[in-house]
């Protein structure tokens, strides 16, 4: 028995086996849900096909979430299929890699256009549709970082995309609770993927982390996916409108250094 027999997952973010969205679909998948799934652009499909087949999933389509026609072709298609939906996984984010180094300040009008539209626009617009396909309730999860809170080296952009897609976790969580529809984020720590590569200086940001954060650990897909079953689960009924930290703690600290480092006699 799983948590998630005989429940719908529609996923939309997985690029690559190291995706989240990935992490998220095999801890979902193992709990017993049926997984239809969306991906960004055309030069994805030979990776997202295999990975889709090998969860049985029935629908994998491309679907750029600028693009509303795009969009609605893949809610159209998994109501054909699936009729409903009980959850809908958005782990989506792109911001130009101009603008993911050096200052925030040079972020360009088109640049944080695109960041926002991409980043946060598109978890309002998938959520239009998915209210539409959850007559008896659900679950709607994204993923942000803790870039939206406090400034992270070259973060810039996608930082401020990151509040503004929190601030909606909070407006949506409002309207559609009525509905019975609970929508809320993940807030990651750093997990070595596509997305995270085009952030200059990820690799070193990577390795403070492992050695500043309370559990002296790195994050990783599973840890995320198995906190995503939970919070899109009946498990977590009464929780709504909530930025979850699945970071070994990061953000509880006030000083990102190795502790270790202050302890050094003569310092
Ligand atoms: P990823 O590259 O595997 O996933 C990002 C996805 O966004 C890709 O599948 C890409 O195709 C998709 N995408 C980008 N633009 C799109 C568009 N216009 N239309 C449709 N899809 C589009 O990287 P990831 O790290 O798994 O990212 C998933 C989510 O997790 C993102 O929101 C990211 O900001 C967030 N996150 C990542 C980390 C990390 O360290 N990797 C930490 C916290 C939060």
């Amino acid at each position: 028995m799983g948590l998630y027999d005989g429940k719908t997952v529609l996923i939309f973010g997985v690029a690559n086996k190291d995706s989240i969205a990935w992490g998220i679909a095999q801890a979902l998948h193992a709990q017993g849900a049926e997984l239809a799934f969306s991906y960004g652009i055309p030069q994805l499909e030979k990776r997202v096909i295999p990975l889709a087949e090998s969860v049985g999933a029935k629908v994998v389509m491309e679907a750029n979430v600028n693009d509303d026609a795009a969009i609605d072709r893949v809610f159209d298609r998994v109501r054909d299929t699936y009729g409903t939906i009980d959850v809908l996984i958005h782990a989506v984010a792109f911001a130009e890699r101009e603008d993911l180094a050096g200052r925030f300040v040079d972020t360009s009008r088109a640049g944080f256009k695109t960041a926002l539209e991409t980043s946060a626009y598109s978890l309002v617009t998938l959520a239009q549709r998915a209210e539409a396909m959850m007559p008896n309730g659900g679950s709607i999860l994204t993923l942000t970082y803790y870039g939206s809170v406090a400034v992270m080296p070259h973060y810039n952009v996608m930082g401020v995309a990151k509040a503004a897609l929190e601030s909606s976790v909070r407006y949506l969580a409002n309207d559609l609770g009525p509905q019975g529809i609970r929508v809320n984020a993940i807030s990651a720590g750093p997990i070595k993927t596509l997305a995270a590569s085009g952030v200059s200086g990820f690799r070193r940001s990577l390795h403070l982390h492992e050695q500043a954060a309370p559990m002296r650990s790195l994050v990783t897909q599973e840890d995320v996916g198995n906190t995503a079953v939970w919070l899109c689960s009946e498990w977590a009924q009464s929780v709504t409108g909530q930025v979850i930290y699945v970071d070994s703690g990061w953000n509880i600290m006030g000083l990102t250094v190795p502790f270790e480092e202050m302890d050094k006699p003569g310092e």
